[in-house]
């Protein structure tokens, strides 16, 4: 026996449609998180600096440890110096005068050398704490990321799921739409944007939004009747509560 068009399954199958393809949309704007992107843009950012501030500060104690070493040379030269000085091995006036005039110069050198080490412990100390805040940021923004990420992929598996459940709803509702309807439903919804079905109520198509001459409405009488939207071509069927309680299963 030939299956019997109930045109509210066609209904259903339009609204079953609908929620599959909000759901799908809802997926694909999951997958793109503009929050993600940003954060992770940011982050860049940070660690981009961090990196940077690290080489800088990384340079600073090559160049200080460098002049430390110089120093620790110089102090080596003075004291052999002084050694040589106060050994009572030398008895020229000459030869101890350059000794000495050495030994001040060297130590003069040194002086110059500490204020300089100074200042660079000094920068170094100043750029310290900036380094530290750079790292808690980014320590910060990792675990934001982190964050969101779950609740993505929380988000989205409630949607797997619930687009698994509307496709075996889908499945039930086709097995029981007869094939010449459903494929006419497959063909207008392709041309039609994505909508096959309308509800005429109050003799207004639910879907063109077009009010539907009264010569026309005469004929919309018969709730089991698939009728046609004069205006946009699409298939209609009048409006009952049934669909209103349809509608809300689907949207919820
Ligand atoms: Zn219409």
């Amino acid at each position: 026996m030939a299956k019997k068009l109930n045109v509210i399954d066609l209904v259903e199958l339009q609204y079953i449609d609908n929620a599959l393809s909000a759901r799908s949309s809802e997926l694909e704007r999951l997958k793109n998180n503009p929050e993600v992107e940003d954060t992770s843009k940011k982050l860049q950012e940070k660690k981009t600096k961090y990196k940077e501030k690290g080489d800088w500060y990384h340079e600073i104690d090559v160049r200080r440890k460098k002049l430390e070493d110089n120093v620790d040379t110089n102090e080596e030269k003075i004291k052999s110096n002084e050694k040589k000085l106060f050994s009572g091995a030398i008895t020229s006036s000459r030869e101890l005068k350059s000794y000495q005039e050495e030994i001040d110069m060297l130590k003069k050198s040194n002086n110059n050398t500490e204020e300089k080490i100074l200042e660079l412990m000094e920068e170094q100390e100043a750029a310290e704490s900036g380094i530290e805040a750079l790292k808690n940021e980014i320590e910060a923004l990792e675990s934001d990321i982190k964050r969101i990420n779950n609740e993505i992929e929380e988000k989205m598996e409630g949607i797997r799921h619930n687009i698994e459940g509307l496709r075996r709803r889908r499945e039930d509702v086709i097995v029981r739409i007869p094939p010449e309807n459903l494929k006419e439903y497959n063909i207008i919804r392709t041309k039609k944007a994505g909508i096959a079905v309308s509800v005429i109520k109050d003799s207004f198509c639910s879907t063109c939004n077009m009010e539907i001459p009264l010569v026309e409405t005469e004929k919309f009488v018969d709730s089991d009747t698939l009728y046609t939207c004069p205006m946009c071509g699409r298939l209609a069927v009048l409006y009952q509560p049934e669909i209103d309680r349809i509608k809300k299963e689907l949207e919820s």
